[in-house]
């Protein structure tokens, strides 16, 4: 006999079992053949035939024989009765061997009544059946079956029922309740089906609303679009937006406010006092670019070319933005380190700005902080405030139309502070890669991603820029420009825009190049260039009312003698034509065309020669008084070398005893930030000259600073307010063309100051010969141009006393005999 154990099947006798050929050689061990003899075991798991022992098996099993085993590769096996199990054991090659004995049966079922019942149940199986694609054939199969047990059995695999459950269908001796469990299992599972048909049915139809929904709703857009075509101008306000919206690439945050906003739109009338708002906001959100730009190599020789075509100098500036793009290249960014390009105004910081753009080959914006005083201007107003906007970065975005501009932040020096909150901090959040991929400005109340901008501020001075911004940002000096820069970027760049600007020509209009250097002495006083470029454009101007002039009365000379010409020969015409008409029509005409030919020698004029004694009248501004080296020397007036926004200067340095009784009083603009040198300056004065001490309490003293250096640089003065006081307690004046400039601390020693470049240009421009600086700063004399240092002599020092000697005022004996 055949031993097949079998795992969660229904097995139940005279009923019809089918299993894979190869299911079956696995299960048996044996091929099968018809007519074997078969015993069914049931597992009570699903185990491997290695690991099965004798209670792996239920104690009843079912007998039965292989009816047939088919082409299609199924045995068909008929059970025949049930059986006990007595298992003797399990054999090495893992087949079982067992005994079996009949099962006792209860045979309490009547066959009429078993019949009535498998009648009922096709019937019933019959109608739940209907309606489905599968259902008749289905019916089909039902026929073939004879009991409610093949039925079952045939079902069972559908069946939720677990192997215990099933096993106890066949534990069941009566038969009577054998058929009402084998009953309850197919009619539960018809209603189980029948629920999960409806619940598949119900979503059905949910499904086919949602895509008959979406159907029409793209037909009506295609309509639409269709009705929009043929009649552009009817296109409405809400429907623009409905189509920017779908296609401006919006996060999904973004197109949800926007769409939300836009209902809200359609549910106001249109005079709505909201409607105005709604619309803004729209019209904001949909104009910006939210679309990512690529990152595009960049070719560093045609950006080095760029730069230099646009800017004259700047050598180290352009060098580091080359850096810059060369970096941001290999590692496939469009944005690198934040640059702070700081200089004094006309400096070329933010042209420069729109030249990296042009090589970048972006879009450039540039975006003003000065005066900027509220964290609304920097991250928007909220909606709710009547007269909302956007903040000024995204406000440049929307100008550029691109979400990957080069962004000039001007001015990032005059943000200020107010009680409408810190707009510094709002910038922080701007600058900082780390957040601004999601910066939200609080109009938009959505994020955008600010990443791809290339930001670069500008300043006048890294004094007032908080630290923390100041920390974010790589600083790049613009030191200022010699007078032969100036000459060289006004010959190259200035003058030939102000002459376009203007209309003129070089034929028109000739200025020399001693012209130019006499603006740039005599009427500019910057270490920029945005003066210089004024006073051109004043003289183009001028000069282009005198050319205008010029070629107006030539038009009109030429005109008189066209005059003259014309009526000579109309008297000529009319002599002829008084006898011959062909003639006089040639006669005109020759006329007119002579005239044609003159028209276009109307405008020659002599060009306007641009003369040093006129520029006063052309410019119409007096020659600029620069602080020039005093013309005496005086003992307690000193010059020192102050840096200003605008660049440097020179600055004297005045002082003076009178009767009194020891006060001292500092006047000038830097009163107060003076006050401590001058008391250090006093201190020091008094132990180098312990004789000429009493002076101090027999007088006032009296000290004047005159205004211009920026406050944060007042200390510099020491060193000037200190060699002021001993020459003025010593008597012995110091030479004008000596300058000077360095801190000074109580015990002498000269320390470091900031500006340097900018104050030995200062010294130059105004004649003097020998200037004085801290030791400390000897290194930044490579910033300094070599025009400047070729006409000084710079003497680093490191005590105060080394500047007295030097000066005179203490001779070498009198530090020796101290
Ligand atoms: P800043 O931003 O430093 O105040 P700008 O960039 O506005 O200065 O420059 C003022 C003007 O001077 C601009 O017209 C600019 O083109 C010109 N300019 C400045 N520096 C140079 C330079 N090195 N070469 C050519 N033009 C320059």
């Amino acid at each position: 006999m055949v031993v097949i154990p079998i795992y969660n099947l229904l097995l139940v006798p005279d009923a019809n079992i089918y299993l894979k050929s190869d299911q079956y050689r696995h299960l048996a061990r044996r091929y099968a053949e018809v007519n074997d003899r078969v015993v069914l075991l049931s597992c009570k798991k699903e185990e491997h035939r290695k690991d099965m022992t004798e209670d792996s098996f239920y104690p009843i099993g079912v007998t039965g024989f292989v009816k047939e085993v088919n082409e299609e590769g199924y045995v068909e096996i008929r059970t025949t009765g049930r059986v006990n199990l007595d298992i003797v054991g399990m054999n090495p090659d893992h087949t079982i061997e067992l005994t079996v004995s009949r099962c006792e049966e209860i045979e309490d079922l009547d066959e009429g009544v078993e019949q009535a019942h498998f009648e009922q149940l096709k019937a019933d199986l019959k109608e739940s059946w209907q309606g489905f694609e599968w259902g008749e054939q289905a019916m089909g199969y039902l026929n073939q079956f004879h009991s409610i047990s093949e039925v079952a059995v045939a079902m069972s695999i559908w069946f939720k029922m677990s192997a215990e459950e099933k096993y106890e269908i066949l534990a069941q001796d009566s038969h009577k309740k054998r058929l009402e469990m084998l009953e309850k299992a197919v009619y539960e599972f018809m209603e189980v089906s029948k629920v999960t048909t409806k619940a598949a049915s119900a979503q059905q139809e949910d499904y086919q609303k949602i895509y008959k929904e979406s159907a029409i709703k793209k037909q009506m857009e295609l309509l639409q679009r269709e009705l929009d075509e043929m009649h552009p101008e009817k296109v409405s306000d809400i429907r623009k937006f409905e189509i920017k919206i779908e296609e401006a690439g919006m996060n999904e945050t973004a197109k949800g406010e926007a769409l939300k906003v836009l209902n809200r739109l359609k549910q106001e009338s249109n005079g709505g006092t909201e409607a105005g708002m709604l619309y803004d906001y729209l019209d904001f959100v949909t104009g910006l670019s939210w679309k990512k730009e690529q990152a595009q190599a960049i070719d560093l020789s045609e950006a080095e070319s760029v730069l230099e075509e646009d800017h004259f100098g700047l050598k180290k500036v352009k060098q580091r933005i080359i850096q810059q793009i060369a970096v941001m290249n290999l590692k496939k960014q469009q944005a690198g380190s934040i640059l702070l390009f700081v200089g004094a105004p006309g400096t070329g910081k933010t042209s420069i700005g729109q030249s990296i753009a042009k090589a970048l080959h972006r879009k450039y914006v540039r975006v003003s902080l000065g005066g900027v005083r509220d964290e609304a201007d920097i991250r928007g107003h909220r909606r709710t405030y009547i007269g909302a906007m956007p903040g000024r970065i995204m406000d440049g975005i929307k100008k550029s139309g691109v979400s990957n501009p080069v962004m000039v932040l001007d001015e990032v020096d005059k943000l200020g502070v107010s009680y409408n909150g810190d707009p510094a901090s709002a910038l922080l959040e701007v600058l900082d890669p780390e957040q601004n991929n999601t910066f939200t400005d609080h109009y938009m109340n959505v994020p955008y991603d600010l990443s791809d901008v290339m930001f670069i501020c500008t300043a006048n001075s890294v004094d007032t820029i908080p630290e923390p911004l100041l920390n974010r940002m790589e600083v790049i000096r613009f030191s200022g420009y010699t007078a032969s820069d100036k000459f060289q970027i006004a010959r190259r760049h200035l003058l030939p825009k102000s002459m376009k600007e203007m209309g003129v020509t070089e034929e028109q209009i000739v200025i020399s190049d001693d012209i130019i250097r006499c603006i740039i002495d005599n009427y500019t006083m910057e270490s920029g260039v945005r003066g210089l470029r004024k006073r051109l454009d004043t003289l183009c101007r001028s000069a282009a009312v005198e050319v205008a002039k010029r070629v107006g009365a030539a038009a009109v000379e030429v005109l008189k003698q066209a005059a003259e010409q014309g009526s000579a020969a109309e008297t000529v015409a009319n002599q002829t034509g008084t006898n011959q008409t062909g003639s006089n029509q040639t006669g005109s005409a020759e006329t007119g065309s002579d005239a044609d030919a003159e028209a276009p020698a109307v405008p020659k004029a002599e060009p306007i020669v641009v003369k040093e004694e006129d520029l006063r009248e052309m410019l119409d501004a007096k020659p600029v008084r620069h602080d020039r080296v005093l013309a005496e020397k005086k003992p307690g007036i000193v010059t020192g070398l102050a840096w200003t926004a605008a660049g440097g200067e020179i600055l004297f340095i005045e002082t003076l005893f009178t009767k009194g009784n020891g006060k001292f009083t500092v006047t000038g603009q830097l009163g107060d930030v003076m006050k401590e040198s001058v008391q250090i300056a006093v201190s020091l004065v008094k132990s180098m000259f312990p004789d000429k001490a009493s002076l101090f309490e027999e007088n006032d003293l009296h000290i004047h600073v005159p205004e211009g250096a920026v406050p944060k640089d007042g200390p510099s003065a020491g060193i000037t307010m200190t060699t002021a006081l001993a020459s003025l307690v010593s008597g012995k004046a110091v030479a004008p063309t000596i300058a000077m400039t360095g801190e000074v601390s109580l015990r002498g020693v000269v320390t470091p100051i900031g500006g340097l470049p900018e104050k030995l240009m200062a010294a130059s421009r105004a004649g003097i010969q020998t200037v004085f600086i801290p030791m400390e700063n000897e290194d930044d004399l490579d910033e300094v141009p070599q025009e400047v240092k070729d006409k000084l002599t710079i003497i680093p020092v490191s005590d105060v006393t080394e500047v007295l000697e030097r000066t005179g005022i203490l001779d070498g004996k009198d530090v020796a005999q101290e």
